[in-house]
């Protein structure tokens, strides 16, 4: 058995990053930005107000309450050209309008009444210089460098882009990431089972992880424990995916054939026996230029090992830095007891993760076997437990979290 860490170093000096590419900043969410965004323009494009009310000289508040002559409206969108707010003068203006010539200052509604016949107002309050003024430029300059190159786009980024008029951003492109199952034993769908058989499930799990991962999923469904067909679909898949996930047919079985053809296509194949549980077997290899990570076939062991083998691998095509890799791991406390034997082996229990008195708190998620999905289901971490005897409740363990934490409730 070889550490988990050589087996994450062997993958991680083998991927390199993929070429950037210019992409509709739209279509960019979650991508790693290749070069700098600089602004063309400034936001906000020119001084308005962050309130309505009324603008006015602020030297003519001094000594409110004041009465000014109301001598224009601006509303949000106006051109201001030709308002103007002489001495004794106001103009009543909405959020996000133009500053008009002659006023330093806004004076908020609730502030404020109106008389005469609402051709003038009473400013009940002084105002400073620049109250309520948001300068051209408060937010971005033009020309400062509003988002850095190595910076992952999240949602907030796309609004700055769009902010800018940023319609194009280059980009490391999502890994096309084909995903197949082998097995004789898998069924699609819901075909009625016949003996021996079982529906795969692996593919389900593996297609959204991938995507939910950022990258495009090429589905290559159900492959049988052929040599033949599994050599076909690695081969056809070279030709279309930067990378593929197969899962079955990496253990010490007699039909265990994608580690066969992997030895045979591959120059660099490596199959390796990890010292974790679940997910000891591990394949991998390049065919072309296409890494292919052979994960097991027991449910659990197939995503244990996508989580730490293929996973940061694939963030490392896209451009993800190396401590940027792989799920966060926090410390946590047991709030039960996490037995195991001590088995020369990583162990990786899956846990439900919450959230009590502010700290990270977690229990197993259910039963522990590699086949044992339904389980899963319920866990957002992955509670490491080195060799040993496991903690006791209330200890301190590491956890990677694989989703949110959740709230105390649950
Ligand atoms: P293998 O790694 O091919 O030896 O498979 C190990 C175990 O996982 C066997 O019990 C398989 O039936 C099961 N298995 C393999 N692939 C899948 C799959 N795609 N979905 C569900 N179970 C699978
Ligand atoms: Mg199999």
């Amino acid at each position: 058995m070889i550490p988990l860490e050589e087996a994450r170093a062997h993958v991680l000096a083998r991927v390199a990053c993929l070429p950037e590419v210019e992409l509709p900043a739209d279509a960019a969410h979650g991508l790693v930005l290749a070069a700098p965004v600089i602004a063309g323009e400034a936001v906000p494009p020119f001084d308005n107000t962050a309130m309505d009310g009324f603008a006015v000289r602020a030297q003519d508040t001094v000594g409110a309450p004041v009465e000014l002559d109301i001598v224009g409206t601006l509303a949000a969108g106006a051109d201001p050209a030709g308002t103007v707010v002489g001495e004794g003068q106001a103009v009543r203006i909405m959020t996000g309008a133009p500053i008009p010539e002659g006023a330093d200052a806004i004076v908020m509604v609730e502030s404020t009444e109106l008389a005469g016949d609402g051709d003038r107002v009473v400013i009940q309050v002084p105002a400073q210089t620049a109250d309520h003024v948001r300068q051209a430029g408060d937010d971005i300059r033009q020309g400062d460098v509003v988002i850095e190159a190595g910076t992952v786009l999240t949602p907030v980024h796309l609004g700055v882009l769009a902010s800018v008029g940023v319609t194009t951003v280059r980009v490391v492109r999502r890994v096309r990431v084909g995903v197949l199952s082998t097995g004789d034993e898998l069924v699609e769908g819901t075909a009625p089972l016949r003996p021996g058989q079982l529906r795969d499930s692996n593919r389900h799990s593996l297609r959204a992880l991938v995507a939910s991962d950022g990258c495009e999923v090429i589905d290559l469904g159900l492959v049988r424990d052929d040599k033949e067909a599994v050599a076909d679909a690695i081969t056809g898949a070279a030709g279309v995916c930067d990378a593929l996930v197969t899962s079955g047919g990496v253990s010490m079985g007699d039909f265990d054939e994608v580690k066969a053809v992997l030895a045979d296509l591959a120059d660099d194949m490596r199959w390796m026996q990890v010292a974790i549980r679940p997910a000891k077997p591990f394949a991998f290899g390049t065919v072309g230029a296409m890494p292919v990570f052979g994960l097991p076939g027991n449910p659990v062991s197939s995503l244990v090992s996508y989580e730490l083998l293929a996973r940061p691998a694939l963030r490392q095509m896209m451009g993800h830095g190396p401590d940027d890799l792989d799920r966060p791991r926090l410390a946590a406390i047991a709030e039960e007891p996490l037995k195991r034997h001590p088995d020369g082996k990583t162990h990786f229990a899956r846990v439900i993760v919450r959230i009590r008195d502010g700290r990270l708190a977690v229990r197993s998620a259910g039963g522990q076997g590699s086949h044992q999905l339904a389980a899963m289901g319920a866990a957002n971490g992955l509670a490491v437990l080195p060799d040993g005897d496991g903690v006791g409740a209330g200890d301190s363990v590491d956890v990677l979290l694989t989703g949110d934490p959740q709230p105390a409730s649950r």
